[in-house]
């Protein structure tokens, strides 16, 4: 079982900012920017291109609405995508408001946000969720 797995299960807690029945939305731990959010198929996959197509096509849905409610809560001029996952071995998208470029930079320093705000941050997010 993925710690994301274990996330979706609620063995270990996460900032929650949507789910429906097939994916869960949740805050990064470690975000390179405020509101910096994953997304995730509740069903283990490890690799995103070995989803199948409809599951692809339903992920990215899901995932647009996660980010148009990222983009009304958090100040943004657009909300990045990037899909990695070198380190947790179950499909996500990043999605990550971005000012500038800069702010899709994995290799700076990360943010650094005490409990309440990242509290505040999910939950900004979480109410601007249709
Ligand atoms: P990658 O697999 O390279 O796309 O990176 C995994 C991402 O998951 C990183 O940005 C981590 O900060 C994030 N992450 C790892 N564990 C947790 C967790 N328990 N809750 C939220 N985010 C996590």
């Amino acid at each position: 079982m993925t710690i994301f797995s274990r996330i979706v299960a609620g063995e270990i807690p996460s900032y929650m900012v949507a789910e429906d029945e097939l994916f869960y939305a949740f805050l990064d731990i470690n975000p390179v920017a405020e509101g910096h959010t994953l997304v995730i198929p509740k069903l283990e996959v490890d690799y995103f291109f070995d989803e199948s197509d409809g599951m692809i096509a339903a992920h990215m849905q899901f995932a647009k609405r996660v980010a148009q409610a990222i983009k009304k809560a958090i100040p943004c001029t657009k909300v990045g995508v990037a899909v990695m996952g070198l380190e947790v071995p179950h499909s996500h998208i990043h999605l990550i408001p971005m000012q500038t470029e800069g702010d899709m930079d994995f290799r700076k320093e990360h943010l650094k946000l005490t409990p309440e705000e990242m509290q505040a941050v999910c939950d900004k997010i979480a109410a601007a969720f249709e």
